[in-house]
């Protein structure tokens, strides 16, 4: 069965203010309870849909849905060729309808058109990268050393179903990024969308029935995270959770799981340093520093907001970034050349404001920024200058806390060797930048630095074969490449008595 015809058509609009309901087993439903919530646009306050509220009766209904979706075999026992042309042709719909969905997310988050449709190529590729591995699915025959003879040799299957949550930073490449993988694998899936943002995912979850996967493999829920996504975070019945979200949300996910000992991958939070050496480009390493801290307005969990520049070159290199900074288009994401975007809520607002105050009382310096923008247009809605903080110690909480908006926290170094204790001085380790030209340097670094990804040179580049993901407190488990494959697969090993 395909979407629900009675109460939606294939074309209706995400975003005209209309009720977006729930996807349960290939039907779109409203919530149990009949609570919707508001999508507001972070850009003009406007109202742009009433979303379904679902709560934990309504991840029960979906976490069934996938579970005899998962049991009867109709996703995982089919031939891997058959999965593959289904994903393929859900990453050409991806394709096709990429414009409306780049649209939607700048509209439900902010994020700049220019940047939500840059994200074509990445969101298309990492569904045919997925697509792809559906028939790359393979165990190994192992040598064992058991007297008598034994075959032995191991089975990769999928996890089973699998819960996952998303924020709202980057909505439909964080969808795919989970989906895709699951799906590839043979899993079963409940997504919770985060209630900033979940228009795309429903979306999504639309033409994965419209390219052919069967109902209930795809279940999607928005809702509360302290109601939806807990209930889905301790659920008996859901085999693994797959997070992307705050420390504080990955430590109470992780408590909530233990009821099964379900499987949990978390990526986290960070505070990542980045370190611009006196012998770096500097005409790349100014944008790239800048944009490292201030690219989505500061939303990205890798962002490099600890920004380590030599002394010798900090004065005029900080007066340049600062100069770049200034030069950033702040406004609405739909507007012809806008480079940033409001931040996603009010809530959001609120916090970013609050650190501008946090960092003046700790006595670190306001460079440009340090305020929220509100000239003309933008008093509508939640724009936050680009603000460099300089004289920053390494202790301040603007050096050790995430902000999640766009600021960066300026921290002075003399010395090359001390500097790798203090660029892993944080209790995150999710990204980190090195700026030098000396190769020797870009290696010790790159080795050195206790984070799941070291850019050379460059900042934040992403791609679905490259696995992405933390050390420490930023979490566990990889997103990208083969290895998130892993995490959505268990191993089976198998004795056979040959003899
Ligand atoms: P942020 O602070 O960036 O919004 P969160 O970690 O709060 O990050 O949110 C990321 C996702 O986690 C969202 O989908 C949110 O609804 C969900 N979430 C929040 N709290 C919980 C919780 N206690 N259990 C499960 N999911 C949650």
């Amino acid at each position: 069965m395909t979407v629900d015809e009675q109460t939606s058509t294939p074309q209706h609009s995400f975003s005209d203010g209309g009720l977006k309901r729930l996807l349960i087993d290939g039907r779109l439903v409203d919530a149990t309870s009949g609570r919707t919530f508001e999508s507001l646009n972070p850009a003009t306050g406007e109202l742009l849909a009433h979303v379904s509220e679902g709560d934990a009766t309504d991840i029960d209904l979906a976490v069934a849905a996938a579970r005899r979706a998962f049991d009867d075999g109709r996703w995982s026992q089919m031939k891997p060729f058959d999965r593959q042309t289904i994903l393929s042709r859900f990453a050409d719909l991806v394709d096709e309808r990429h414009d409306e969905i780049a649209r939607l997310d700048t509209l439900d988050m902010g994020m700049p058109l220019t940047r939500t449709m840059g994200n074509r190529r990445r969101a298309v590729g990492m569904m045919r990268f997925y697509a792809g591995l559906t028939t790359a699915l393979r165990g190994d025959t192992i040598e064992n050393s058991i007297p008598g003879d034994y075959l032995t040799y191991t089975l990769k299957e999928p996890v089973g179903v699998v819960g996952a949550i998303i924020p709202w930073n980057n909505p439909h490449i964080a969808f795919i990024w989970k989906v895709g993988a699951a799906l590839a694998a043979g899993c079963t899936v409940v997504l919770k969308p985060a209630e900033e943002a979940s228009l795309t995912a429903l979306l999504l979850g639309e033409l994965l029935l419209e390219a052919g996967v069967p109902d209930g493999v795809v279940n999607v829920v928005p809702g509360v995270g302290e109601i939806a996504g807990a209930a889905l975070a301790s659920h008996l019945d859901v085999d693994k959770i797959a997070f992307t979200g705050s420390t504080s949300t990955g430590q109470a996910i992780l408590r909530a799981s233990a009821g099964n000992l379900k499987r949990v991958t978390l990526e986290l939070g960070g505070k990542s340093p980045n370190i611009v050496f006196a012998d770096a480009d500097l005409d790349q390493a100014v944008p790239g520093a800048a944009l490292a801290a201030f690219g989505n307005s500061g939303q990205v969990c890798s962002a490099g907001t600890r920004l380590f520049v030599e002394r010798s070159i900090y004065e005029d290199f900080m007066h340049r970034v600062a100069e770049f900074a200034q030069g950033l288009n702040v406004g609405n994401g739909l507007s012809d050349g806008v480079q940033l975007g409001p931040v996603v809520s009010k809530t959001q607002l609120d916090r970013v404001v609050k650190y501008f105050d946090i960092g003046r009382d700790e006595g670190a310096t306001v460079l440009v920024g340090g305020e929220r923008l509100v000239a003309g247009e933008l008093s509508k809605g939640y724009f936050v200058a680009p603000t460099i903080f300089t004289d920053v110690r390494d202790d301040m909480r603007v050096a050790s806390e995430e902000i999640f908006g766009p600021v960066v926290s300026a921290i002075v170094f003399d010395d090359a060797e001390d500097l790798v204790r203090r660029a892993n001085a944080t209790s995150f380790g999710l990204g980190s930048g090195v700026w030098t030209q000396n190769v020797a340097k870009a290696h010790r670094f790159a080795k050195a630095i206790r984070a799941g990804s070291v850019w050379v040179n460059c900042y934040n580049l992403m791609d679905p074969a490259v696995p992405f993901g933390g050390y420490k407190m930023s979490g566990y488990g990889r997103e990208g490449g083969l290895e998130q494959l892993d995490e959505f697969l268990e191993t089976k090993a198998v004795w056979i008595k040959t003899s």
